[in-house]
């Protein structure tokens, strides 16, 4: 079922309490639409929706390659190097 190649990378499964934002944003006054978190090192930053585009920025900078999503109810994560989609765990 999950053909990513990079599960072992994956340190950090749940989001943060609280979750404040996206770290980046956070320091430059941006603004973001949605929230990932990286599942290395446990990163917020935001979507390719937003401006900045943190999380994808993180993921070209850090070469982690797992980001999952940081909005309510939503579980999916998203492999950048596989472009795969898929739940590690399956918490609501
Ligand atoms: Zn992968
Ligand atoms: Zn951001
Ligand atoms: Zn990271």
């Amino acid at each position: 079922m999950v053909a990513c190649t990079h599960l072992d990378t994956v340190k950090f499964v749940d989001l943060p309490d609280p979750l404040v934002g996206c770290e980046e944003c956070l320091k430059i006054g941006g603004r973001w639409v949605h929230l990932r978190m990286c599942h290395s090192c446990g990163k917020i930053g935001c979507c390719d929706s937003s401006p900045n585009r943190h999380a994808t920025a993180h993921h070209n900078a850090s070469g982690h390659p797992i980001v999952r999503s940081a909005e309510p109810g939503e579980n999916w994560s998203w492999c950048y190097p596989d472009e795969l989609m898929f739940r590690i765990r399956s918490d609501a």
